[in-house]
């Protein structure tokens, strides 16, 4: 079920026990203002997640709250790891859903990142 991005943020949800490491993940990058890591069910050949240290439900959440390091910081993490995997070139597909008609699942901020195809049209076809 999509969550309305205006929620009041969970601190159980299952990024953020990712985040304390309650849970496990596949991490592919951490420092003070991100953390990524890989798609538990992934999309492309490659499918990494990249979230904010701090607790945002959704984008919206983010731009609005977020002071100017900790935007600074997530933006450039989600760089640092593309550039990481070799994604610059040929491409790749970033992608955040927000609220419901993004579809937003897990009410903690992620920016999706594809790679490792030719990603096809932006969106699909209703
Ligand atoms: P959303 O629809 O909220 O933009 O995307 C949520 C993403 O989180 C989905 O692609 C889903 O596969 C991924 N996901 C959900 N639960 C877990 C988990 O426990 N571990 C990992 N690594 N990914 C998860």
């Amino acid at each position: 079920m999509p969550i309305d991005a205006t929620q009041a943020y969970d601190d159980n949800n299952i990024f953020a026990r990712i985040l304390r490491g309650d849970l496990p993940s596949n991490p592919v990058y951490d420092d003070e203002y991100a953390f990524a890591f890989h798609d538990i069910n992934p999309q492309a050949p490659l499918h990494i997640l990249v979230i904010p240290k701090g607790r945002y439900v959704s984008w919206d959440d983010f731009s609005a709250k977020a002071n100017d390091a900790e935007i600074a910081g997530f933006i450039r993490a989600v760089g640092h790891v593309a550039r990481e995997n070799n994604l610059v070139e040929p491409g790749y597909r970033l992608l955040a859903n927000i609220g419901q008609h993004g579809g937003q699942e897990v009410p903690h901020l992620h920016v999706h990142l594809f790679g490792g195809q030719f990603m096809g049209p932006m969106l699909a076809r209703a």
